[in-house]
């Protein structure tokens, strides 16, 4: 970065801005140097690193019309968290780099630091670097670092014939909020459903403290409970039933229309709830350990090993089987309802 760059959008010299956003003290004792040299340093010796990047766009990805820029900071970064969760990793570290619109404030820039720094200390993460350009449309893109034992991440491929399918919380909520928002739906207990859209919590806790739990595959539900079943079966090649009835859905969730029930909890996607199988021999633990945590954990199907079958997802519907397939709503502002594949 250099000054040419943030002329007249940030009025702060890149000096300035940078020292705004610098911590004032790093939480994680792995860091060596953080902002101010041309790379951030850590030393890890005893774990492995896992390591995401998700990039946000304006009108692709969220919209002015439902977030403010702190919603947009906090949100990129909770979707990030999320993704180290699902690998059961601790997360450490975040890097931001971010297209600044020549038409925002200053103002505008901070308050997507503020977002990203409150989530951050929830979960005790250090901003460690970034890079800071100017376009016409607001792009952040974070990268994530976590630590984990190799052991115990949670890959996808490994769920295996008999395991139970569970999932945390309760599914179609952010899309519920993203939808009351856009169309100034008048329905109760909104405020809930808005924060669910705006302000996902990562379902760290449950990854880390679920340690004891020998064998675990996790995906955390961004693009919709369809499409991360069907990532979970072709990873592990396996088959998954669920039972459309014990899809867990919040108290004030029939008061939407039943279709709009159906497709929310299934393709909605942005819960950032985890979705995962698990054998049944280590069920009960988890869920002691879901309850210790207070957060609802719910067996929603299982999984079958089957040549003819594997890969694919089944619903049990009023009494009928169907495929569930994998389409979600990839980009759900501005774009198409992109099919994943
Ligand atoms: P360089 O010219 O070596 O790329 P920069 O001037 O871009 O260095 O950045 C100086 C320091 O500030 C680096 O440590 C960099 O990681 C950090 N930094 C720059 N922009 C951002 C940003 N938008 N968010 C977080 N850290 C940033
Ligand atoms: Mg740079």
């Amino acid at each position: 970065m250099n000054d040419f760059y943030l002329k007249g959008v940030i009025k702060m010299d890149e000096f300035a801005f940078i020292n705004t956003i610098t911590p004032n003290a790093y939480r994680q004792s792995a860091l060596l140097k953080g902002i101010g040299d041309d790379a951030a340093v850590f030393r890890q010796t005893t774990k492995d690193i896992a390591t995401a990047v998700d990039t946000f766009v304006e009108d692709v990805h969220f919209t002015k019309q439902t977030m403010s820029m702190y919603h947009v900071g906090y949100k990129c970064l909770a979707v990030n968290i999320s993704d180290l969760a699902a690998m059961g990793a601790r997360p450490v570290f975040y890097l931001v780099s971010i297209v600044v619109p020549h038409k925002s404030t200053e103002e505008e820039v901070l308050e997507v630091y503020r977002g990203m720094s409150d989530i951050a200390s929830i979960f005790n993460m250090d901003l460690i670097g970034g890079d800071t350009v100017s376009g016409n449309d607001w792009m952040i893109t974070i990268t994530v670092i976590g630590f984990v034992l190799s052991n115990k991440v949670r890959y996808r491929h490994h769920a295996k014939d008999n395991d139970f399918v569970f999932v945390t919380g309760t599914l179609g909520d952010a899309q519920a909020g993203l939808q009351i928002l856009l169309h100034s739906l008048s329905v109760e207990k909104s405020d809930y459903f808005i924060e669910r859209h705006r302000m996902p919590t990562p379902r760290v806790d449950f990854s880390l403290q679920s340690m004891p739990i020998k064998r675990m595959a996790l995906n955390d539900i961004s693009d919709g409970l369809a499409s991360e079943l069907n990532e979970l079966a072709e990873s592990s090649d396996v088959a998954i039933i669920i039972d459309d009835a014990k899809i867990p859905v919040h108290p004030y969730f029939s008061q939407f229309k039943k279709e709009d029930q159906y497709n929310w909890k299934l393709f909605g996607g942005e819960d950032f709830e985890l979705v995962g199988t698990v054998a049944p021999t280590e069920w009960e633990k988890l869920q002691e350990i879901a309850k210790s945590l207070q957060l609802p954990i719910t067996k929603i199907g299982y999984v079958v090993s089957d040549e003819k079958i594997n890969g694919n997802v089944y619903i049990e519907k009023d009494k009928q089987t169907e495929r569930l397939k994998p389409k979600g709503y990839r980009h759900k502002i501005g774009g198409e309802n992109n099919e994943k594949r």
